[in-house]
């Protein structure tokens, strides 16, 4: 057996502040990382063209990254539980290690693949939980159990000390030539482009991959969009978040290095109005996590509804009305932006996911599994936890407890995007419409057909009145 380790990066697209990483090095100098293409993901339908290019994009950085390390990333392109320990046998490896995750599909895989390398007389390591703050395991309630309500979780999160980065990979060893023709023979592959995946994305994405890249992206936040981003979180048109979900999705950035930068941008806050603003980020930061911890203590939230009321819930599903959301036709404005906000750069504001997901299953009474499927289709940061827990939350469907949150599409608009901009930027054929008559909606049927733009395909008031009624029957039901 040789002293190579090999580092299994998964959603931890990175070399700094990595623990499963940093505890590797602690224990050899050969180091060498590995990244397996999965075909159970890449050939489920679940996959975003945007979300594939980034990860590749990620991946060539930190094959950059390694190198400057004086190591290497492999890449395989097989069934990871079969892949990943026969190229650990092929190579000799003392060990295996990598960051534990919380999704359902990649706790039985990380088992299996223990389990056959346990067979191989190869040692594992993998308990570290990277990408969170804290397990799954230390914030829990009074009476030991998890959180389902967010708040208290919030309380009980921020008052834990959390753990500084952890040093950056450095100083390794590569494999030898010898090493590197048996890697190549247990099918270490070149990079292949998203093209080459059949992924096919040419817009531009919003924020560029590699660690590099996702380090300013916080580093520009925190200089400046932190202190009001309490005030323009809400505003769709104002760029007034981090975008650094795909980042975070993808492990390209550490979560300790991220909170990091929030003790040090409070340490020189000047202001309540700056402070109250850093907290508020820090609380969405939270969001993530209390969506991850419940996906892992409850591992069904991924199949459907968390309350029982809609678990049998009479959805109409109504397919032409599915098809008109999709493609940002709905004849409601502010809608129809997010939509096509969506399909065109792979990524939506966080207002806007809120209505379109509020529309999709409050008036149109679309069963929001399907909405929460579309989203991992395009989403650039489509991540299964905070996806569904999003979804969850606005089909009222979830742990939240307030029962009923319905969203009108008209006030959304005029209190978000009171100057109709975010409307006019992604619904061009409506560039020309009065603000008044955007915002509100109230677009008369000629004007509509005049610039090409839908007649809306249901009645708000009146959609909202029957979602009301099925639920009452619903919950009666059940009663
Ligand atoms: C229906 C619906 C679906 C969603 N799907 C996803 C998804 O697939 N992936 C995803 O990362 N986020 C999802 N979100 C949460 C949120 O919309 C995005 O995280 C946010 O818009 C990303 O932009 P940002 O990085 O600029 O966020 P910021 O406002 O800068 O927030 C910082 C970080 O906190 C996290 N975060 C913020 N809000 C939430 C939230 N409500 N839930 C969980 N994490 C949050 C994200 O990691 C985000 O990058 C969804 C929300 C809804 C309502």
């Amino acid at each position: 057996m040789s002293d190579l380790i090999l580092f299994w990066h998964r959603r931890d697209l990175r070399i700094a502040d990595n623990t499963g990483l940093a505890a590797a090095r602690e224990q050899s100098a050969k180091v060498i990382g590995v990244f397996c293409l999965d075909p159970n993901i890449l050939n489920s339908d679940n996959v975003a063209p945007a979300r594939v290019s980034y990860m590749i994009g990620c991946l060539e950085s930190l094959q950059q990254r390694y190198t400057q390390a004086g190591s290497q990333l492999l890449i395989l392109h097989d069934n990871p539980v079969k892949a990943i320990p026969a190229l650990a046998e092929a190579l000799k490896a003392k060990a295996v290690f990598w960051n534990w995750d919380v999704e359902p599909y990649a706790q039985i895989r990380d088992n299996d693949v223990i389990s056959i390398l346990k067979g191989k007389g190869i040692q594992t390591l993998h308990q570290n939980w990277d990408q969170l703050l804290h397990s799954p395991d230390e914030i829990f309630s009074g009476s030991k159990t998890p959180y389902t309500v967010y708040t208290p979780f919030w309380k009980n999160l921020s008052s834990k000390p959390k753990a500084k980065p952890i040093a950056t990979l450095e100083n390794c060893q590569h494999l030898t030539t010898a090493e590197q023709e048996i890697a190549t023979q247990s099918g270490a592959i070149n990079l292949p482009s998203a093209k080459e995946l059949d992924f096919i994305w040419d817009g531009e994405l919003i924020i560029s991959p590699g660690e590099a890249a996702a380090q300013a992206k916080l580093e520009n936040f925190i200089k400046n969009p932190i202190n009001e981003y309490q005030e323009q979180r809400n505003f769709p048109a104002v760029n007034g978040t981090s975008q650094l979900s795909a980042a975070l999705k993808f492990g390209v950035i550490g979560i300790r290095t991220i909170w990091q930068a929030t003790i040090e941008a409070l340490e020189n806050s000047n202001s309540e109005e700056v402070t109250a603003s850093i907290r508020t980020w820090q609380q969405e930061l939270a969001w993530r996590e209390f969506y991850q911890h419940a996906m892992y203590h409850f591992p069904d939230l991924a199949d459907g509804a968390y309350r029982d009321s809609f678990k049998n819930f009479p959805w109409r599903n109504n397919e032409a009305h599915f098809q008109a959301w999709c493609e940002g036709k709905t004849g409601y404005p502010i809608v129809d932006a997010a939509m096509r906000q969506l399909n065109e750069i792979g990524w939506m504001h966080n207002r806007c996911r809120m209505i379109v997901a509020s529309f999709l299953t409050k008036d149109l009474i679309i069963n929001p599994q399907w909405g929460e499927k579309y989203f991992m289709q395009k989403l650039i940061d489509g991540d299964l936890s905070a996806n569904n827990g999003g979804w969850q939350w606005s089909a009222s469907s979830g742990m939240d407890p307030k029962p009923l949150r319905i969203f009108n599409p008209a006030s959304q608009a005029q209190k978000f995007d009171a100057d109709g901009e975010y409307i006019r930027q992604w619904v061009r054929e409506l560039k020309s419409v009065d603000t008044e008559y955007l915002i509100s909606g109230n677009i008369t049927p000629l004007e509509r057909r005049a610039v090409g733009y839908p007649t809306p395909i249901v009645d708000h008031k009146k959609q909202q009145a029957l979602f009301k009624q099925l639920y009452q029957e619903q919950k009666t039901s059940l009663d």
